[in-house]
């Protein structure tokens, strides 16, 4: 039984300007550092094809459709503030679709124990029908939905614990109570959603706001929250919005994780899920963007992943 890295160089050519942070070193990085793990039980895959109507359960068709005309055929086109397209990103967005859709069928039909998948674009703040902060199709809701209508799941819980709220996310699942979504995050603070009054219609969104400065024991403390969540909800499956931008070195906002910490959370939730769901586990990278930090970061969550299958 394996962990699994699920990627391929699609990425390379998604090119969102000079001096954008989310940029291609970001997985390169990634990439470069975990194929130093020497361990026969990791292994690589990249994403196979996929029937496009599964982003359909997560974006209107009209917002699919939008974005399938903004792909520029040179330069670069904006599809937000600072969500930005350049013709390389029609297929790295599908990639990273792919990529989450790979891993859970290789998870389900018991090849992978757990996958991790090194992409971009990232997803999270992708909405129903609106791109946002970088991401252009919601990778992770994607990936829950093609667990419930592929494999019949009826209960997936999906755990953020990127540094920003994954609005995304919680708009496509807030009346959806077959899924749960967890979410700590620095608040108030980009995107601006995440408040601990935004509860879902069925109770099945927990926001963990958290203020700028929070250090590590204070972050491993709130997370038992999400813990105790689950373990209520009963998932059949996990999947982690794997963001690495609350490390204390990310440029882009306040907390303050240590690297280590990723290996803690990771290792805690694997624990539970091991439980829970047979320990059926996949997790996709969001944001990150202190390169030292996403690779000490990644290399701990991918350790801990490993441990574990
Ligand atoms: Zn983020």
């Amino acid at each position: 039984m394996k962990t699994c890295i699920i990627t391929t160089d699609t990425y390379l050519n998604h090119d969102t300007g000079q001096g954008h942070p989310e940029k291609p070193d970001r997985v390169t990085v990634i990439i470069d550092h975990l194929k130093k793990i020497k361990s026969k039980n990791l292994i690589w895959k990249k994403p196979a094809k996929f029937d496009f109507g599964y982003l359909e359960f997560a974006h209107d068709k009209n917002y699919l459709s939008n974005v399938k005309d903004s792909f520029p055929k040179q330069g670069l086109n904006f599809l937000d503030g600072d969500t930005i397209v350049s013709p390389g990103s029609k297929d790295a967005a599908r990639d990273a679709v792919g990529s989450i859709l790979t891993a859970i069928d290789g998870v389900m039909k018991k090849d992978l124990d757990n996958a991790f998948c090194a992409v971009r674009p990232p997803g999270h703040h992708a909405e129903k029908q609106k791109a946002m902060g970088f991401c252009v199709y919601n990778n992770v809701a994607v990936g829950a939905y093609y667990l419930l209508e592929k494999y019949n799941l009826k209960k997936v819980a999906i755990i953020d614990f990127d540094v920003h709220h994954g609005n995304g996310t919680q708009d496509i699942f807030y009346d959806n109570e077959k899924v749960l979504y967890v979410s700590t995050h620095q608040y108030p603070y980009y995107p601006g959603s995440g408040s601990d009054k935004e509860r879902g219609k069925y109770n099945n969104i927990l926001n963990i706001p958290l203020p700028a400065g929070t250090t590590s024991e204070e972050y491993l403390n709130a997370y038992e929250h999400v813990l105790k969540k689950l373990k209520e909800f009963k998932p059949e499956f996990i999947l982690f919005s794997a963001g690495f931008d609350a490390h204390k070195d990310d440029p882009l906002a306040q907390l303050q994780l240590n690297s280590k910490d990723y290996y803690d959370l990771t290792k805690r939730t694997l624990s539970l899920a091991k439980l829970h769901c047979n320990g059926k586990v996949v997790s996709i990278l969001e944001g990150g963007y202190n390169l030292n930090a996403l690779q000490e970061s990644t290399e701990m969550h991918v350790g801990a992943l490993l441990e574990f299958n």
